[in-house]
């Protein structure tokens, strides 16, 4: 069965916190599965959430800056201590390229595994993967930075009743796809009559970036979009100026871009949890409790956000500090209210080691087509 989810392993921009690890995104697509930006401790967090490095196919990189590469250098070397077999990519900003050369060889390792150098040289480019095309959009800040976006193609999926209506099976249902229509003995059965419109999913990544065209070209019509939301509106002056999101523009690019699920991460510090002591009033712990390892977050309805994020938070190990719980919810609360200013679609506040679905297609999308007449 296909498995098509994000496992969160760090959620903290610049700097880690009590709460937070350095960034760090697991996308599970069927086959391929894309480890995007290894901050420090990703391998670490790749153990809590139940990952094996031989996971993995592809690695991507948005940038150069510490909070996105610096824990390169162990998952690679992982990836030959683990006899890892396949080859995996690797890609990132050609123009930085020697960062990626250094942090490859950081230090001595036995070198067994297959990483093979694809990095990104222009805007727009793309490569292909088991999982539909992947493109790199150049985004807006200090340093070449590059969001990333995977789409698959669209398709069709065959409808069992229908073919067999027709009494059509074995290696002919393989002809009837390959070539759009099967002829049989007086009638030619088309292709769209035993089958309904399959379209392809999108994911978006979006790390650190100003406000530009590429973050809307990158997010357009996602099922699902990660996008950093450094900042808060108050700081908004500060976030252009350094090359950062707000959680209200990130709802803004959300809403117009026809997300259907959005998860916010790459937090400030500054917004992080005060050591100071609050009695924890507690909250329902909903559906997002632990699971193989790590929490699992369902996307959060707008309707329930708040005690969705409390339960998220409560989940994901925060509980052995639990008195910090209630100030650290208070910031996620904040980020999650500025996004709804804009976006009313399913919205998910990260934490560590949470792990988020790519929501199904949509019914509509795959309804049976008007019944055709049968012979
Ligand atoms: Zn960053
Ligand atoms: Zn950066």
């Amino acid at each position: 069965m296909s498995v098509r989810e994000l496992a969160v392993l760090g959620t903290a921009s610049q700097v880690p916190t009590r709460h937070r690890n350095h960034n760090g995104y697991l996308l599970r697509w069927d086959r391929e599965v894309i480890l995007f930006d290894p901050g420090e401790g990703t391998q670490r967090q790749m153990l809590l959430a139940g990952i094996a490095a031989s996971d993995l196919t592809r690695i991507c990189v948005t940038h150069f800056h510490g909070d996105h590469c610096l824990g390169l250098p162990g998952v690679i070397q992982r990836l030959s201590l683990d006899r890892v077999a396949h080859p995996v990519d690797a890609h990132f900003p050609a123009g930085n390229g020697e960062y990626f050369a250094r942090l490859r060889h950081a230090s001595s390792f036995y070198e067994t595994a297959e990483i093979r150098e694809r990095p990104v040289l222009a805007d727009g480019q793309t490569f292909e993967t088991s999982a539909g095309r992947l493109e790199a959009r150049r985004l807006r800040h200090p340093v070449e930075t590059y969001g990333y976006r995977l789409v698959e193609p669209d398709d069709r999926r065959m409808l069992p009743d229908r073919l067999a209506a027709y009494g059509i099976h074995g290696p002919a249902v393989g002809e009837l796809a390959r070539t759009g229509h099967l002829d049989l003995p007086g009638r030619r059965v088309l292709l769209t009559e035993v089958s309904a419109p399959r379209p392809g999913q999108r994911f978006a990544f979006v790390m650190d970036t100003g406000l530009c065209d590429a973050v809307f070209a990158l997010a357009e019509r996602a099922d699902l979009l990660v996008i950093e939301s450094t900042f808060l509106t108050e700081d908004a002056a500060l976030a252009a100026e350094v090359g950062h999101l707000t959680a209200a523009q990130a709802g803004r690019v959300a809403a117009e871009s026809g997300v259907r699920r959005l998860v916010l991460t790459h937090f400030s510090q500054r917004y992080g949890p005060a050591p100071r002591r609050k009695p924890v009033t507690g909250g329902p712990v909903a559906d997002t409790g632990p699971a193989a390892g790590a929490g699992s977050a369902t996307a959060v309805p707008s309707a329930s956000a708040a005690a969705s994020l409390s339960a998220a938070s409560l989940s994901t190990g925060a509980t052995s500090a639990a008195s910090l719980s209630t100030v650290a919810t208070s910031a996620a609360e904040r980020f999650a209210a500025e996004a709804r200013e804009h976006f009313d679609g399913e919205l998910v506040v990260a934490e560590d080691l949470i792990r988020v679905s790519v929501p199904a297609r949509p019914v509509s999308a795959v309804a049976t087509p008007p019944a055709a007449s049968a012979p």
